[in-house]
């Protein structure tokens, strides 16, 4: 039966209700509290018994025919809502929010939250990765994005270009798996995030608009990014239905303070999995997690995939992780001290959502406790940023909360004897009339003369005593026991005496949890005033943790501090792959990486498992350590700094575009052409293996000669054909490498040394012959291959024509249509606006033109 079909008129009064509330969640599973259980009905029932496995029955409803339901028990929610919402849906808590036994007819119930993959502030979320909700606002000429993680409230905004690859690129780089998106936002580019990507996307034009969130965007001008700020807020504040304090400023980002690079090229250089098992372990991330808190492993995630630009800022990093490697003895006395720092963003958070516990705030208690030592370890090092140590707020928990407090906020055990004097004294009238029961216990025993008499409790009888079937005739009518509850074995009993103590235990009892969940509640209001002042703390003992992790990880496996330098030159000396480095049982042959400023292209040559793609790797993941703050696996280095990775390697894994390897190649290739500058790194592997061999080798020539002429990024491309080694003399910019290998005991062996100059040509027949191929077979191969050569003598002809003369043609026709352009305008008569269309019209013309 679905819902839509019902007659309302005929529904009992409860499930009118429930149909109401369901009508506003259409897009989410609803939750309705029912007693002790949650219960979904009609479609959402058979959904969500599929899903979770639980058996459908149905329910009475009022109509001829029972309404498919299903139920889980209210405690037990937590598990059955990650496997809902990790499976891509939403779910509605919708909750009684009377007290039923003080109401007559139907309870009154309210959706209290929605949780959703990106709203989640549980602690059942990845401690060590941020959770970011991102949402996309679609402005005339650019697409604005902001993104939360709303367990933290770090808060991130850009603008970024009106192109739908450009966009994809970002949400799937930063790993967002729920977005947000304006209702203009164009239908395509939202089926290829759900189809292609799995990510739950929400169409909504509601833009949140109360003063309370106007500290997170006040600083920001550009009106575009205040409006998509607040279509976030409008989402968060749909999901989360309460004032959130921890949300922070946003911070704008803008793509000159970052290291660019797009998914693949994280996921070429394995920087937070690998490719294989698509896991942390044997990942850059890995090898340099080695920080002691939650919050730092998380700094550090989000600084591999966002590296910094500014020289400033780096060489700052470096300055302190100097400093901590210099003063081991104060970096292992932080370490200890980070070792008891517990995840201060996200318990700040539960404390503003408030579905904290004792234990959080403990937590909390614990951590504060170990900043006065951090800060004075801070102040040693001469770290430039000061943290608060909060003694008023540690004083407050230290003398207000339980150190064995439950789980629970209602059975009482959370506060401390000797905080509250009115609940000390409840506390007192409690136990007096418990000592009152065992005292009871023994008289009772002694006149009756019953040796196993025992008074006990149970929730719903209340105190009895207890006295076995065979000890029942002892009992005498002139004690004015009343029988309370038959059993198998035994009998309980009540005494006016009993019921009088019963009645001031429970009345303690019942004041006392309602008091000590007052309490409770009036010390997470004065923690929440510190809310701001302790994500200030923790975003610094983030920092600081994750410079001693790269301390920690420079000392052990020798890496030295990079320079970084303002000519584009490379001179990595003895440069290692850190993460190959550390996982190989033999010994890793350490390599120079020399670009110097009348070097930018490397072509490599060499064999299969020769260590090309590893060479490659080595040079971008050192680029991307040494700029965000880290050492280097080197012996020395110099660099520049860059602006954009681009890499190529390997097979690409994007199946879900359905194009052949080659397209998705050429796309990738074509992508790293349109967006390089010349303080670009390009990582090119095989380029053009995917096709004919002429083919593949005019390809990856013709590119070549582009990035050589017109980019001038600094580029490492490795090839198998060693025809194009000849380049070298027609293109003064490009310098040939080669990785051998060599006969050992009639084996192969790859001794993984990058040499200058170009490797022979006819080293693979060689390597085949070693391999013990047949001897008629090699010298037939390198018959075919002479004649091969003599058929190539008419490709220098060919190489110089594409070289030039098409860079120039090019070149000139995108001045004139530039120049056509702006004879047209009158910049006087212009407003910003028009001013910045204008430019974004040439752009994007000049880019359809390429
Ligand atoms: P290619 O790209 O030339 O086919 P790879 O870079 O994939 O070769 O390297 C093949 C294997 O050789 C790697 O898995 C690695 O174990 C090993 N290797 C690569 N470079 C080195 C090196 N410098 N020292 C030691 N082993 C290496």
């Amino acid at each position: 039966m679905k819902r839509c079909e019902v007659n309302r008129n005929d529904l009992s009064p409860m499930m009118q209700q429930y149909m109401d509330i369901k009508d506003q969640y259409e897009d989410a599973i609803l939750f309705f509290r029912l007693g002790d259980f949650y219960e979904m009905f009609f479609d959402d029932a058979i959904l969500t018994s599929r899903e979770l496995e639980l058996t459908l029955t149905g329910k009475n409803a009022g109509l001829s025919e029972k309404v498919p339901m299903c139920g889980i028990p209210h405690h037990a929610y937590a598990g059955y809502i990650d496997t809902l919402i990790e499976r891509g849906y939403k779910v509605a808590i919708c909750e009684q929010v009377e007290d039923p036994k003080a109401t007559k007819g139907v309870v009154k119930r309210e959706v209290i939250q929605i949780v959703t993959r990106g709203t989640r502030l549980d602690n059942r979320v990845d401690s060590k990765s941020n959770n970011f909700l991102a949402n996309i606002y679609d402005f005339d000429n650019c697409y604005c994005i902001s993104y939360i993680d709303v367990s933290t409230g770090e808060f991130y905004c850009k603008i970024i270009e009106k192109d739908n690859r450009e966009i994809i690129r970002e949400v799937v780089k930063n790993g967002f798996n729920e977005v947000i998106v304006s209702d203009n936002v164009d239908r395509g580019l939202i089926n290829t995030l759900r189809c292609n990507y799995h990510i739950i996307v929400t169409i909504t034009k509601d833009v949140y608009d109360r003063d309370i969130y106007a500290y997170i965007y006040q600083d920001i001008e550009d009106d575009r990014l205040v409006i998509t700020i607040k279509h976030l807020l409008s989402y968060i504040v749909d999901t989360k239905k309460k004032d959130l304090v921890h949300l922070q400023k946003v911070e704008v980002i803008h793509n000159c303070n970052t290291l660019l690079f797009d998914v693949n090229t994280k996921r070429n250089l394995e920087l937070t999995e690998t490719i294989r098992n698509k896991d942390r372990l044997y990942s850059l991330l890995w090898l340099l997690d080695k920080n002691k808190t939650a919050m730092g492993s998380r700094y550090l995630k989000y600084n591999i995939e966002n590296p910094l630009t500014n020289r400033k800022e780096i060489e700052r990093r470096y300055d302190l992780v100097e400093k901590l490697s210099t003063q081991f003895i104060l970096r292992d006395d932080l370490m200890k001290e980070l070792d008891h720092v517990y995840d201060l963003e996200r318990l700040v958070g539960r404390v503003s959502y408030g579905n904290l516990n004792a234990k959080d705030l403990l937590q909390l208690k614990t951590s504060i406790a170990s900043l006065p030592k951090i800060k004075n370890i801070l102040e040693e090092i001469g770290y430039d940023k000061e943290i608060e140590t909060f003694p008023e707020l540690y004083d407050l928990l230290d003398r207000a909360i339980n150190e064995d407090s439950p789980l629970t906020l209602h059975e009482g055990g959370l506060i401390k004897d000797g905080y509250h004097s009115e609940l000390d004294e409840l506390r007192k009238i409690r136990s007096g009339s418990k000592d009152f029961l065992l005292e009871l216990e023994q008289v009772e025993k002694t006149k009756t003369g019953i040796k196993n008499l025992k008074v006990g409790y149970n929730k719903i009888f209340g105190y009895y005593i207890e006295v076995s079937k065979g000890n029942i005739p002892l009992i005498k009518d002139e004690y004015g026991w009343d029988r309370k509850q038959t059993l198998a074995n035994c009998e309980r009993f009540t005494t006016p005496l009993l019921k009088e103590k019963e009645n001031i235990i429970l009345g303690a009892e019942e004041k006392i949890i309602h008091l000590e969940y007052k309490l409770f509640m009036d010390i997470r209001e004065v923690t929440k005033r510190y809310i701001r002042s302790l994500q200030e703390s923790a975003k610094i003992i983030s920092e600081v943790d994750m410079l001693q992790a790269f301390s920690v990880v420079s000392d052990e496996n020798k890496y030295v501090r990079p320079k970084l330098v303002e000519s584009k030159s490379i001179k990595m000396k003895e440069c290692r792959h850190p993460v190959v480095e550390k996982v190989m049982k033999d010994k890793y042959i350490a390599n120079d990486i020399l670009m110097d400023q009348d070097t930018n292209v490397l072509l490599i040559t060499g064999p299969n498992m020769a260590g090309k793609s590893t060479y490659m790797r080595q040079c971008a993941i050192s680029v991307i350590m040494a700029q965000i703050g880290s050492f280097v696996p080197c012996k020395s280095c110099e660099m520049p700094i860059f602006d954009k990775i681009f890499t190529r390697i390997g097979a690409s894994d994007d199946l879900v575009s359905g194009e052949s390897t080659f397209m998705v190649e050429m796309k990738e290739a074509g992508y790293a052409i349109d967006q390089a500058t010349e303080d670009s790194l390009v990582l090119f592997d095989e380029l053009g293996r995917g096709t004919a061999t002429y083919d593949g080798m005019a390809l990856a020539q013709a590119i070549l000669e582009y990035i050589h002429q017109h980019i001038k990024a600094k580029t490492m491309f490795s090839t198998h054909y060693h025809e194009l080694t000849d380049l070298a003399r027609e293109l003064p910019l490009l310098k040939n490498v080669h990785v051998s290998a060599v006969e050992e005991d009639g084996k192969i062996t790859f001794l993984h040394k990058v040499k200058s100059g170009a490797v022979d040509k006819s080293y693979g027949i060689h390597v085949a012959s070693l391999a013990g191929l047949p001897k008629s077979l090699i010298q037939r191969s390198e018959q075919i291959l002479k004649n091969y050569e003599s058929k190539d003598t008419h490709k220098q002809e060919f190489k110089q024509t594409s070289l030039f003369e098409l860079g120039v043609e090019e070149k000139t026709e995108e001045i004139n249509f530039i120049e056509e352009k702006i004879k047209g305008i009158n910049p006087l008569e212009m407003t910003p606006m028009d001013a910045i269309n204008f430019l974004y019209e040439i752009k994007k013309e000049l880019k359809e033109k390429r």
